[in-house]
C-alpha cells in the first residue's frame, strides 16, 4: 500500500517525528517543507480550539487533508499554567526564551510547591473538508520534578515525571514515551480514525 500524504499543521519537527512514528503508513508534510507560510494566531481558549485554528488555517491553503496538534503542560499548583500558552511560556516583549530557559523558569516557579501534579494534554484535529472535521483529546498524568532529568524527547520532557514510571519523559525511550504520552494516546486513536476513513482519504 502507498503511504498516505497528510499535511501537518505545525512547524515543530519533533512533533512531526513523533506523529510519523505513531501513524504508520502516513507521510506527514510540514507547511515549511513546501514553502507554505504558516503562522496562525493561536487565540483559542482551549487546546481543541487552537488545534482547530491551525487545521483550518492550513486547510484553507492546501485544500487537502490536514492533521493539527495543539499540546501543552497543565500544572495544578500554577492554576493550570502554562496550559494553552505552553509554547510561549516566559516570552516577553517579542523576546522568546530558549527551551532550557523555559525549563529553568518553570522549576523556579515550582520551588517550594508541595503539589507537583501536572499533565500533558494533546488535541488532534483531522480536517478533510470544511464539513468533515474530527477531534481527539488525550492526556498523560505526571509530576513536575525538582531538577531536569534525561536527554531524550523535547520541550518540557526533562522535568515531567511520568505517572507510574519513576522516570522523566526525557528518560524514556521513544517507544516508552509513545506508549504513555498524550500524543501517543491521541495518535493511536487518530490511526484508527484514519483506517476507518480510508475511502475518504484516497
Ligand atoms: P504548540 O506547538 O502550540 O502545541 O506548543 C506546545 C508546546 O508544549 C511545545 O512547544 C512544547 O514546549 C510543549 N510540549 C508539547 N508536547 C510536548 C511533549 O511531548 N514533550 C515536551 N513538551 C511538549
Amino acid at each position: 500500500m502507498h503511504d498516505l500524504k497528510i499535511y501537518f499543521a505545525s512547524s515543530n519537527e519533533h512533533k512531526k517525528q513523533e506523529m510519523m512514528r505513531l501513524l504508520d503508513g502516513v507521510v506527514l508534510t510540514l507547511p515549511k517543507e513546501e514553502s507554505i507560510s504558516f503562522d496562525p494566531v493561536e487565540d483559542g481558549n482551549s487546546f481543541i480550539e487552537n488545534a482547530l485554528i491551525k487545521a483550518k488555517d492550513l486547510y484553507s491553503k492546501v485544500k487537502a487533508p490536514v492533521i493539527a496538534d495543539d499540546s501543552g503542560l497543565v500544572v495544578d499548583a500554577l492554576d493550570g499554567r502554562p496550559g494553552i500558552h505552553t509554547s510561549r511560556y516566559g516570552d516577553e516583549n517579542g523576546k522568546k526564551l530558549l527551551q532550557i530557559e523555559k525549563n529553568a523558569k518553570l522549576l523556579d516557579e515550582m520551588k517550594g510547591k508541595t503539589n507537583r501534579s501536572a499533565r500533558f494534554v494533546c488535541a488532534l484535529v483531522l480536517m478533510l473538508s470544511n464539513e468533515q472535521i474530527y477531534i481527539i483529546e488525550e492526556a498523560v498524568e505526571g509530576f513536575i520534578s525538582d531538577s531536569v532529568r534525561g536527554e531524550h524527547g523535547f520541550g518540557y520532557d526533562p522535568l515531567f515525571l511520568v505517572e507510574n514510571t519513576n522516570k522523566s519523559a526525557a528518560e524514556l525511550s521513544d517507544r516508552e514515551k509513545d506508549s504513555y504520552s498524550h500524543r501517543g494516546r491521541a495518535a493511536r486513536k487518530m490511526a484508527l480514525l484514519i483506517k476507518a476513513l480510508k475511502e475518504d482519504l484516497k
